[in-house]
């Protein structure tokens, strides 16, 4: 008799998604989590009377009938959390040096901007949003995703476009579009979503990024946790067990049943474990290796982390309302060529301006919350150095104690980073009530990311569809991944694991 059916381990939106699933359907579970608050990319945190999301600032598909709406609906917590919609004729500005672009609601109004942007350039314009239909078309196959090897053949012959674009760059499908520089960067504007510049990322991830914002782009009220809160309230609601502070040092099998440990020494007992851990993590750290088979060794042994990003957490009296900033995120780029604004940021010397970055309001975007004290705004500038990061020499190091020469490259690298910012917030710097600044090594420490990846493995071609694990199984009967390793980063995929592995652990503990 085991202690439960499942042991989750990790929350969050993967762990948050399988353990709702599978505790409204009568599976007793048990969700452990390392961190000493729930949530991980989904946790905010509090430092005098601001409050700051770590990983959300903005959440597609929830006007009703939209993937995102229906998962919240199965997972009976829609009437929990409620969402503010942003302004639908921009909610990204992609500012670049010639020219302002506009991410809009609606995917022909979208078109009809970038043709009025570059009256000469329909045919390609028509060609990019075609080939966005065809792959959504692929996608949304009535048939399913191909089960043997006849299935694939007959997906394949359908659907040509997976043959031609599901190995390629974002870079790579561009050109094959159009050669104009000007108008490349325009349709390369959103792909730092992906954690990666157009000549790294999936052409396919980077498509349905953008298709992800088309119905709309909302922020949920309250900020993430408020989102994160939602998910707990089910869970409780539905007897689940719930632990934080217990990190999972190892998962093993007993017979027919896993045994799970804590640091603390703890042990559970289970038939079904889902890992919300990142897949490095899960199979270098936790799982026996003498579970792990061969094809699956060999596989996590090429396996590669996204990048970590480097974060700017402000608390301002500056009046917001007299800028330009609205509720709406600015993507800044220094230069024309958003590869090269990546290759800047990696290569940069200290001193040099920051030539990408992401700068966003969550008070603006949701105002009667309490993101700040009356009259005063939460902002966070993110942007990132790629693997080579200027903090690798402090890896493994312990957080608090890696001594002043972090902390003061860290404050440096921040001011640079809010001092670039000021070309759209004039005298921001002078207006800091409160500042932190976090590296990839805060979130290898509060979300134990591997190495403080982003969006769980690199989203190139390779580690996309089989390259990751989406399908949510990865050869060891009993265990389950969900989160961004597997079908993708983002919150949307993250909890749609979480559901898919729910229905796979039912139909195995039925077995
Ligand atoms: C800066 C930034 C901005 C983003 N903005 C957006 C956005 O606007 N919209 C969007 O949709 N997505 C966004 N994302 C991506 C999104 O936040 C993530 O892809 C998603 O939340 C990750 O969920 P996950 O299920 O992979 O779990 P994670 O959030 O990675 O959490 C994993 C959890 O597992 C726990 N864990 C790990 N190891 C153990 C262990 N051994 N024992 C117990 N627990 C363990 C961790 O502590 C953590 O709580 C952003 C990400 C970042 C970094």
């Amino acid at each position: 008799m085991t202690d439960y059916d499942a042991i989750v381990v990790g929350s969050g939106a993967g762990g948050l998604g399988a353990a709702l699933r599978m505790s409204q359907q009568r599976v007793s579970v048990l969700l452990l989590e390392a961190a000493p608050s729930f949530g991980g990319y989904l946790n905010a945190f509090t430092r005098k009377g601001y409050s700051f999301d770590t990983g959300l600032h903005y959440l597609g598909k929830l006007a009703p009938g939209g993937s995102f709406r229906m998962l919240l609906e199965l997972l009976e917590i829609d009437k929990e959390v409620s969402f503010i919609e942003l302004n639908p004729d921009g909610f990204d500005r992609f500012c670049f040096p010639d020219f302002e672009l506009r991410l809009c609601k609606g995917k022909a109004q979208y078109q009809e901007r970038l043709l009025g942007l570059f009256p000469n350039e329909s045919k390609p314009i028509k060609k990019f949003f075609h080939t966005i239909d065809q792959l959504l078309k692929a996608l949304s196959d009535p048939k399913g995703p191909p089960k043997n090897i006849l299935d694939k053949i007959g997906y394949v012959l359908r659907h040509p476009v997976l043959v031609r674009y599901f190995r390629s760059t974002y870079q790579k499908m561009i050109n094959g579009i159009t050669r104009n520089p000007l108008l490349q960067a325009a349709l390369s504007a959103h792909c730092g979503n992906s954690g990666l510049p157009p000549s790294m990322a999936s052409a396919f991830l980077c498509l349905m990024l953008l298709d992800h914002y088309f119905d709309g782009a909302y922020y949920p009220k309250g900020g993430s946790a408020a989102f994160r809160d939602a998910f707990l309230s089910g869970l409780r609601g539905h007897k689940a067990v719930l632990k934080a502070g217990a990190p999972v040092t190892r998962i093993e099998r007993r017979g027919a049943e896993f045994c799970v440990s804590t640091k603390s020494g703890d042990q559970y007992t289970a038939r079904a474990v889902v890992s919300n851990a990142d897949p490095i993590i899960t199979f270098r750290q936790l799982v026996d290796p003498a579970l792990i088979p061969k094809p699956l060794a060999k596989k996590v042994a090429r396996l590669r982390p996204s990048a970590g990003a480097f974060y700017a957490f402000i608390g301002t009296s500056l009046d917001l309302a007299a800028t330009q900033l609205s509720d709406a995120n600015i993507i800044h780029f220094d230069y024309m060529d958003v590869n090269r604004c990546f290759e800047t940021l990696q290569e940069r010397d200290e001193t040099d301006p920051f030539s990408y970055y992401f700068l966003t309001s969550p008070s603006l975007k949701d105002p009667q919350s309490l993101h700040a004290p009356q009259g005063h705004h939460t902002l966070q500038i993110i942007t990132g150095f790629g693997h080579n990061h200027p903090f690798v020499p402090w890896t493994g190091t312990r957080s608090r104690q890696r001594g002043e020469a972090y902390d003061h490259l860290k404050n440096r690298l921040g001011v640079q980073l809010v001092r670039s910012a000021e070309r759209y917030l004039p005298g921001l710097s002078d207006h800091l009530e409160y500042v932190e600044f976090a590296t990839p090594l805060s979130s290898e420490y509060w979300v134990n990311s591997f190495q403080g990846a982003n969006f769980g493995l690199e989203q190139t071609p390779d580690q996309f569809g089989a390259g990751r694990f989406y399908d949510c199984t990865a050869g060891i009967e009993g265990l389950f991944l969900v989160g961004s390793g597997t079908i993708s980063g983002g919150v949307l995929s993250c909890m749609a694991s979480g559901v898919w592995a729910a229905s796979q652990v039912l139909d195995f503990l039925n077995t």
